[in-house]
């Protein structure tokens, strides 16, 4: 019963802590950039075709723009010759009307003239400077139609999406040369802990390498995001709350590792109080990174990971990425999910949630989860090729190779 209690009390589960995250508004601001800049920024507005793509009817190859019928009844043994009325390059429009007995010589993306209703390819024929001759009928109209690859009117990418190369070039073929974007959230990163040093400082015994910033900032940076480095704070309550205070003030979101757990330098959750943060939730039920808290003040979302790195950049992804990304305007925030096979066996049970780091492997078409050697909490390296988090639920016994687990892309 008592350990019953003190679960309900502690701890909520990375669902919940998920949820809470996503039930706060955002507000991303926007600003206007030129289209050819915008690969992978976040749309803030939904680009409707004003024009339909092609415009005009053009043709689908070199050859000659005809009247079908002219041509109906042409077989080897009656052959027709048409007489050539002139040139039509692409990018240019044609002078005269096809009329009956008449042919213009037309070129790959030039618009069909007046009167024709197809195109025969120059393989198809024989030609003089004057004249064409066909031997049979023509096959196919050969003619793009208006509007067949956009027609006018219609949505070509909605709000929130993340812009693709076909996205610009979408735009580009509507002849827009701006187009409206979010802006890139800035993510204040705060390291706390007297033990670091920035790289650079001489190493000393007791002291480590700052490496978190650098592992946190660069997932954000290759997903849109505007790391701002806050660099070194010590174990000072009064340090940490103005450093906290001044990033808040500066970024839309705060970041801080370390600090967070029960140690008796751990001064993050106090500064949240000092500070009158409102605790979204304080340790999570799983492993690695559920020492970590959130907490909202003036609208804006304070995460607290663990120091350690192998547990911050869980911690990042698995329960503050969601939020993160609709901080970013996105409309698609949840994570590419799947089931694959544990490729080795894992021996270790699982009493709470288990996020394990891991690669993925394509094995005859199936999705296999690679699990990393180093799962320690500690270990950056852990991260160096990880490109899959699998996600082992609370009360799991040990697992075999083959065990199907839920895995999330990262
Ligand atoms: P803490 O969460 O403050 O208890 O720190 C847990 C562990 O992570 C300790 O071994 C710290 O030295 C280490 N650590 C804390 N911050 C960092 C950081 N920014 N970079 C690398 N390691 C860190
Ligand atoms: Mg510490």
């Amino acid at each position: 019963m008592k350990t019953e209690n003190k679960l309900e009390n502690r701890i909520h589960t990375v669902q919940e802590a998920c949820e809470a995250l996503m039930a706060l508004e955002v507000n991303p601001g926007t600003e206007r950039i030129p289209v050819e800049e915008a690969c992978k920024r976040i749309l803030a507005e939904d680009v409707t075709a004003q024009i339909a793509v092609p415009s005009f009817e053009k043709s689908a190859f070199d050859g000659y723009a005809v009247r079908r019928e002219d041509i109906e009844e042409a077989s080897p043994e009656n052959r027709i010759t048409l007489k050539v009325l002139e040139t039509i390059a692409a990018g240019s429009v044609g002078r005269y009307s096809v009329t009956p007995g008449t042919a213009s010589r037309i070129m790959t993306g030039a618009a069909i003239p007046d009167g024709a209703d197809a195109v025969v390819k120059y393989e198809e024929t024989e030609f003089s400077e004057t004249e064409v001759t066909f031997s049979q009928p023509a096959k196919a109209p050969n003619i793009v139609a208006i509007g067949e690859d956009v027609k006018k009117g219609t949505c070509l990418s909605k709000q929130g999406k993340v812009i693709s190369a076909a996205d610009i070039a979408m735009m580009a073929g509507q002849g827009m040369e701006q187009v409206t974007v979010y802006k890139k959230p800035e993510i204040a990163v705060i390291s706390t802990g007297s033990e670091l040093l920035t790289p650079g400082q001489e190493l000393v015994k007791g002291k480590i390498y700052n490496t978190n910033p650098y592992l946190l900032s660069g997932y954000m940076v290759a997903n849109g995001m505007k790391p701002q480095k806050y660099g070194i704070v010590k174990d000072d309550i009064d340090a940490l709350k103005s450093c906290v205070e001044e990033a808040l003030a500066q970024s839309d979101m705060v970041i801080t590792t370390g600090g967070v757990s029960v140690g008796d330098f751990d001064y993050i959750p106090r500064v949240m109080e000092q500070i009158g943060a409102r605790i979204l939730f304080h340790r999570l039920a799983f492993k690695p990174g559920g020492a970590m808290l959130a907490a909202v003040k003036d609208g804006k979302v304070i995460l607290g990971l663990s120091g350690n790195p192998g547990a911050a950049v869980v911690g990042m992804l698995r329960v503050g990425w969601p939020y993160m990304k609709k901080l970013c305007g996105m409309s698609e925030f949840c994570f590419a999910e799947a089931e694959a096979f544990l490729k080795d066996p894992y021996m270790r049970k699982s009493p709470g949630t288990r996020i394990l780091r891991g690669k993925a492997q394509i094995i005859e078409g199936k999705l296999f989860f690679q699990l990393i050697d180093n799962q320690r909490n500690g270990a950056v390296s852990s991260m160096a090729d990880c490109n899959l988090l699998a996600e082992i639920p609370a009360g799991s016994s040990e697992l075999q190779a083959g065990t199907k687990v839920k895995v999330y892309f990262i």
